[in-house]
């Protein structure tokens, strides 16, 4: 009797138990059909360009999934993120999609590691390092607690690159190497990753301008990427495309140079291709490429293509500066100061935006999270040595920061005119010297000094001398024909730099401004005078300067408001 009972008990259990995971199946299999539905419907918006319209399906959508589900719908969703990261809106939706994930306790250590993967890559795209470098550790933890060979290998090379960035290309390469040497069974995904690591050092090594290093890495590159399914990563073969097109330049081989950009623009041209910013690094390669062949006018056209903003398809920041950079030095070249300096500007205000994203989590949540996580895997040695490496990255790249911000504004400072006067600088003369001096061309220079300027100033007051100046520049600015510069030397001292002109040509001026300065009529009681002194390149090569300047001393010296010429006497 007894025993029939406990049977039909049992019999009851297993049949709750299999209706529990009957339902359970039926639960995860209804949500799975309804996520593939939205992941359709997103992918079709992408393909329509309806960028907005897709991140607002995937906002919604996820906002209704329990988190007790996450687990179920985590892979899907990652792959929906793939379609609106590129934009800026999008990325900031996925990073707070993948955070909300992140921070729920359902999720298993698969999902989570998933999940801190994708969150690493978002923060690098976003370029915040402190997040991004975060979120690398805490993959490799969770690989390393997986024992997932190939994703602590494809970590490490993420870390380098991370490095390379923030500190310096060695540290960067053998974080990726590290990555490289790490032993993965299976044979497809050990490609991979030799694929992937040494195509992050080759472009490392370009950025650095080592072309024939970032050569011996695209070879590696090649050997294995013939058995990576090409159809998954038309990215990576436009990459290694536009990389040996630049290797090719640096070789002058512009023939070989163009043939790789056309490979890379015929895979962009790809309509089943996710675009994102594979088609600024094609664009940058076009850029290089014109400016290597000479034809400086596209190289600048193509540049400023790369900065036409798109709402919908934000280019990386540090392709947007590196654009930026080639334009200003193109326009400087073509003589363009404005419309450097207007690009200059601009680069100032890139800087200064991506700032506050990049500095505002160095100085409480990695240092804080790491220790927390570090404290945990205390036994792991080489996770200290990361993390102190983090540590010590993260402040060595806010310096480099700075530094290179500095370096900018000196640009800017060697680009602009002098507010004052509204003439040029004396960084702009001391290039344009040099260079003249290394054309070899032909120059005279004309020493201009105020006599008794402090006089003026002590006298009728600063902001008196100060209107003095601005006339007096005037004056002279209107006698003045092309190829002919005027710069402020520094304080109430000019300088005329003027090239293929004859010597008279440049006497007379010489003659007239002094002349000119004389006849001016002012408010004050005043009468303003200038000595000058005049040298020829052709007499006197990089002495010019000097020997101005002398002459100018000895028309002060000889009663002032007059012209000395090398050693004539007028
Ligand atoms: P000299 O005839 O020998 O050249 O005598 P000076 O008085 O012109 O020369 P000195 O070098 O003694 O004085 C130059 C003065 O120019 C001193 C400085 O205060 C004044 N100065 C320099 N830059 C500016 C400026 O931007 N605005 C004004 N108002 N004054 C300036
Ligand atoms: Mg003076
Ligand atoms: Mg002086």
């Amino acid at each position: 009797m007894g025993g029939v009972k406990i049977r039909k008990i049992i019999y009851i259990i297993i049949a709750i138990a299999t209706c529990i995971s009957l339902s359970y199946g039926a639960h995860k299999q209804n949500i799975k059909n309804e996520i593939m539905q939205i992941e359709s419907k997103i992918k079709k918006n992408t393909y329509d360009k309806q960028y907005n319209k897709a991140i607002d399906i995937l906002k919604n959508e996820f906002s209704k999934i329990k988190p007790k589900d996450y687990n179920i719908v985590c892979e899907y969703i990652i792959q929906m993120t793939d379609y609106i990261r590129n934009t800026e809106r999008g990325l900031k939706e996925v990073i707070n999609i993948l955070t909300t994930m992140e921070q729920s306790k359902h999720l298993s250590i698969n999902s989570k590691f998933i999940v801190s993967s994708k969150l690493q890559s978002a923060y690098l795209l976003e370029q915040n390092y402190a997040k991004a470098s975060r979120y690398i550790l805490n993959t490799l933890i969770l690989s390393k607690k997986m024992n997932d060979k190939f994703n602590e290998a494809k970590c490490l090379v993420d870390l380098g690159v991370l490095f390379s960035e923030i500190e310096g290309e060695s540290t960067g390469i053998k974080s990726i190497k590290d990555g490289l040497d790490i032993k993965i069974n299976d044979e497809y995904k050990n490609k991979f990753i030799q694929v992937y690591g040494n195509l992050n050092i080759a472009e490392i090594y370009l950025k650095n301008n080592e072309y024939s290093n970032a050569k011996k890495y695209i070879e590696e590159v090649e050997k294995y990427s013939n058995y990576i399914d090409v159809n998954e990563y038309y990215d990576l073969n436009i990459l290694i495309y536009t990389i040996k097109s630049s290797i090719y330049l640096s070789e002058n081989n512009s023939k070989q140079a163009k043939i790789y950009l056309d490979k890379s623009k015929e895979l962009l041209n790809n309509e089943k291709l996710m675009v994102g910013n594979r088609k600024t690094i094609y664009q940058l390669a076009t850029g290089k490429y014109y400016e290597a062949i000479g034809d400086i006018d596209s190289a600048v056209y193509t540049y400023k293509e790369v900065l036409k903003e798109d709402e919908y398809e934000k280019n990386r920041e540090q392709d947007i500066r590196y654009a930026l950079t080639r334009l200003i030095k193109l326009l400087e070249e073509q003589k363009k100061y404005n419309e450097a300096n207007l690009y200059t500007d601009k680069l100032l205000e890139v800087i200064k935006e991506s700032e506050d994203n990049k500095y505002k989590d160095y100085s409480y949540y990695i240092i804080e999270q790491a220790s927390k996580e570090y404290k945990l895997e205390k036994e792991n040695n080489m996770i200290k040595f990361l993390f102190i490496i983090i540590l010590f990255g993260s402040i060595i790249f806010v310096v480099i920061h700075r530094y290179n911000k500095n370096r900018l504004i000196s640009m800017k400072h060697l680009t602009l005119q002098d507010k004052l006067t509204n003439t040029y600088n004396r960084a702009y003369f001391d290039s344009k010297y040099e260079e003249l001096l290394d054309k070899n061309i032909k120059f005279s220079i004309v020493m201009i000094d105020i006599d008794n300027f402090k006089y003026i100033n002590d006298t009728y007051g600063h902001q008196f001398g100060d209107e003095v100046l601005k006339v007096i520049t005037n004056t002279i600015k209107k006698l003045l024909q092309e190829h002919t510069y005027l710069c402020r030397y520094g304080g109430e001292e000019f300088v005329i730099i003027s090239c293929y002109k004859i010597k008279e040509e440049v006497l007379l001026l010489a003659e007239m401004i002094r002349s000119s300065v004389e006849g001016i009529s002012w408010s004050k009681d005043i009468k303003t005078t200038v000595s000058i002194g005049v040298a020829f390149s052709n007499i006197h090569y990089e002495n010019t300067l000097k020997k101005s300047d002398e002459n100018m001393y000895k028309a002060k010296n000889t009663g002032k408001n007059k012209v000395v010429v090398d050693n004539d006497k007028k």
